[in-house]
């Protein structure tokens, strides 16, 4: 993974470093306090930092998705109840010092900073419930969505099948495909003219692991765009986004819309039939010699 940090997460860095310093290096004038309000502001502090951490780290491109899966679960199930925590304790402890200790904090500190250091929280752990909400509707969308899309597939219903991928068209390009969807695919076996065959660019190479393609290597050609990869890249690809990373076409909906020859047939079906026909007979040919 390359390194997601930039000069200004640097910067931010060094702010909150001297930050911690002024806090340490006045640690011991908030022994008079009615309650452990130093314990607050280090806990906002480490919780600043964590946010911005998530932030950059969350959009790295080349971030592994368990990683990815992993930080987005911490995000949500820790980080965010611990910004809730840190509000609601920080009132509770900033009311009681105010109440019972009101001079009690080291005295070249302004008294509303901490309130400002509340308010912080308060705003990030408001823009986390939105985030979090979000995914949550997200995540009720796909399930759904999956559910009705597994359940008209099943049944084998075309033209319910075209209309839900047509309604949920955003759905439709950010759900992965399912195993049913890429038990479907076309596989073919490599020939030197396959790309001609498919009217490609000249494509000798699979476009994820950049291997050369071999004649007789099984390979996936994607419907409607006919791009050309190995069967587990593109797979492992698919089981994350529905788009080819060529060409960005959605395979599922193309899949369901191939495009058709006059007769009704499958236009690239037939060239990819024909195509391992073929190369399965060039095969047992060779063999046999
Ligand atoms: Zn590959
Ligand atoms: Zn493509």
């Amino acid at each position: 993974m390359r390194w997601p940090f930039k000069s200004l997460d640097y910067l931010y860095l060094l702010i909150f470093l001297w930050i911690f310093y002024d806090l340490f290096s006045t640690w011991s004038e908030y022994s008079t306090c009615y309650a452990p309000i130093q314990i607050f502001l280090l806990l906002t502090y480490i919780f600043c930092i964590l946010f911005r951490l998530y932030l950059t780290v969350i959009i790295a491109p080349d971030l592994p998705r368990t990683a990815k899966k992993l930080l987005i679960i911490l995000f949500h199930w820790v980080l965010y109840p611990f910004s809730l925590y840190l509000v609601t304790q920080g009132i509770i402890w900033k009311i009681q010092i105010d109440i019972h200790s009101p001079l009690c904090t080291p005295p070249d500190r302004a008294p509303y900073v901490i309130w400002v250091w509340i308010g912080l929280d308060a705003f990030l752990s408001m823009i986390m419930t939105i985030m979090t909400i979000t995914k949550l509707i997200f995540w009720v969308k796909v399930c759904l969505f999956r559910r009705r899309y597994q359940r008209i597939f099943n049944q084998g219903d075309h033209n319910a099948l075209n209309q839900l991928l047509l309604e949920d068209e955003t759905l439709n390009s950010r759900i992965a495909l399912l195993p049913s969807d890429l038990e479907r695919l076309p596989t073919t076996i490599y020939t030197e003219g396959l790309s001609d065959l498919l009217k490609l660019d000249h494509q000798s190479s699979c476009p994820i692991c950049y291997e050369e393609f071999v004649t007789g290597d099984q390979v996936i050609t994607l419907p409607g765009c006919n791009h050309i990869y190995n069967g587990n890249c593109i797979k492992g690809w698919l089981e994350r986004s529905p788009l080819c990373p060529m060409c960005r076409a959605n395979v599922r909906t193309n899949l369901h819309h191939p495009p058709q020859s006059s007769n009704g047939e499958d236009l690239q079906q037939v060239c990819v039939r024909e195509n391992y026909e073929k190369g399965q007979e060039d095969l047992e040919n060779q063999r046999l010699v």
